[in-house]
């Protein structure tokens, strides 16, 4: 068992100095603070990134304004499709390269950043690809007579909106990049992309592809640094649509700071506290592969991913014991190693917060497996099984985003539904059944934007997703 061996191109990659993607190149800045890139696996700095300043971001954001209106928007719909499935052949030929910068920035297995991260994303660049060419308008008739009584039709034209902001989280940086680029490229819109300032490389990494596929240069411009940067983008008067994928408070800042810039459109992808229900019909021992892999994945830090299970009654037993004999086994290690089945947290601040949360269990006697950070280098806590101390404990409200999973009882029916529904969030939630009537019966009674019937955490760029409560305002993928 041994780490992949990691290619000449990232090391050489990885040795750049680091400046913001505009207009096609690197712009190099000597004077603003710089963050560093830490491996979350050995907590080895690896590379640093420049904070982008108001005057960066203005720079970053003209560039993809020009190249709207003297380029991109003018491409033929079909340009645009060929060009963003150039950029999907890149990214495959790329792809080992691509997975290892997300392994090494993220601590995301390898297998994960080669089979989900980057195999997914030229799936979801093709799919995008595809709409160029089918974005039309509508034609109505209207029943309402004009002054003389003449018939007329009406009709709608779909346009682009121009600059897009598209601020991206730590934890799948290239795939949500890919989600916004696609959807932005494809309507005629063009893009300044703020990645998180953990995971910074696969995105300035990308963006170089995109002018190797003959995507004009301003097109996709990548500005680096922490929200500060982020604030300067939304506040840009060139930006006309902000898309933001991060946490709940994130989210609401910018939703209220975009709806002061006269009202700047905004779609917010934020977090959520997810529920599995595994009802009393189910043979715990068919369902736990695919439950716990949806949980475990990336170490519980999808948004996506269950971390509440209600299990029926007359199953919690048999479900608590086997599930964490399960657990157990997940080998932790390097996400390097092809091996490993479990790796680190992404960054030393979200290792903190599961923490605090690992602590609070510990303390109040409620852990039913696992429960540790590991006594070594890098971020790495133990998948965990909690109990919980009843529907208000902080540990059954709060998103942890970690491999933090609550196992509750339930009796009725009703009594699911309500615990489940007990909560700000709304992104996803799934039923474990063999009766489909009771399922359907019970979809309609959940409050999430995706859910799904005996698997969780799929998902595919045909189906709109998005959360409802405070997971979010509006849909991506899809015509959504
Ligand atoms: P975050 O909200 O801390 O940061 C997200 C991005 O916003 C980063 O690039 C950050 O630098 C930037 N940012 C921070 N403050 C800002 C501000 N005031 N103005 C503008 N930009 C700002 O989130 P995170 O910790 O990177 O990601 C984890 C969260 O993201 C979790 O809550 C998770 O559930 C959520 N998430 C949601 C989805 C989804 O599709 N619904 C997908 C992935 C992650």
């Amino acid at each position: 068992m041994s780490d992949v061996k990691i290619l000449e191109s990232v090391q050489q990659f990885i040795a750049r100095h680091h400046g913001h993607f505009i207009h096609g190149e690197c712009v190099a800045t000597e004077t603003s603070e710089r963050i560093e890139l830490v491996n979350p696996a050995t907590e080895h700095v690896i590379a640093s990134i420049a904070t982008a300043d108001q005057q960066d971001v203005e720079k970053a954001v003209q560039s993809a304004h020009n190249a709207f209106s003297n380029a991109w928007a003018n491409t033929s719909p079909y340009e645009r499709g060929l060009k963003l499935n150039k950029l999907a052949d890149l990214v495959e030929q790329h792809a080992e390269e691509l997975a290892q910068l997300e392994t090494l920035t993220t601590g995301k297995l390898i297998n994960l950043s080669r089979h989900l991260e980057v195999a997914q994303s030229i799936i979801f660049l093709r799919y995008f690809a595809g709409w160029a060419t089918k974005i039309n308008g509508q034609t109505m008739q209207p029943s309402i007579p004009s002054m003389h009584g003449e018939k007329y039709s009406a009709y709608t034209v779909r346009q682009p909106v121009g600059v897009v902001a598209g601020i991206v989280p730590w934890n799948f940086s290239l795939m949500i990049g890919i989600w916004k680029i696609g959807s932005a490229l494809t309507t005629g819109c063009t893009i300044v992309l703020k990645p998180s300032e953990f995971t910074t490389l696969s995105l300035l990494r990308l963006a170089e592809l995109a002018i190797e596929a003959g995507i004009p240069a301003g097109v996709i411009n990548v500005v680096t640094g922490k929200g500060e940067t982020g604030q300067y983008l939304i506040d840009s008067a060139l930006v006309k649509k902000v898309s933001f994928t991060g946490s709940v408070p994130t989210g609401i800042a910018i939703g209220q700071q975009a709806m002061k810039n006269d009202l700047t459109r905004v779609s917010l992808e934020l977090g959520g506290k997810n529920a599995a229900a595994i009802l009393a019909d189910v043979n715990i021992d068919e369902i736990l592969p695919n439950l716990l892999q949806a949980t475990f994945v990336h170490q519980g830090q999808v948004c996506a991913a269950p971390e509440r299970f209600f299990i029926h009654q007359s199953k919690y037993d048999e479900f608590v014991q086997k599930a964490s004999a399960v657990v157990q086994q997940l080998k932790i290690g390097s996400p390097l190693d092809e091996m490993t089945m479990f790796g680190p947290l992404s960054n030393r601040p979200h290792f903190e917060k599961v923490k605090h949360y690992l602590d609070l269990a510990q303390r109040n006697n409620q852990v039913i497996t696992g429960g540790n950070a590991l006594q070594t280098t890098g971020y790495f806590v133990e998948p965990t099984l909690l109990k919980v101390q009843g529907i208000d404990d902080p540990l059954f409200l709060e998103e942890t985003f970690g491999p933090v999973v609550d196992v509750i009882a339930f009796e009725t029916d009703e009594e699911l539904i309500t615990m489940m529904n007990h909560s700000r969030f709304g992104l996803t939630a799934s039923v474990w059944t063999n009766d489909l009537a009771k399922a359907m019966r019970l979809i309609p009674q959940i409050e999430a934007g995706s859910i799904w019937v005996n698997m969780h955490t799929f998902l595919d760029p045909a189906v709109p997703f998005g959360g409802v409560k405070a997971s979010g305002v509006g849909r991506e993928f899809s015509d959504a």
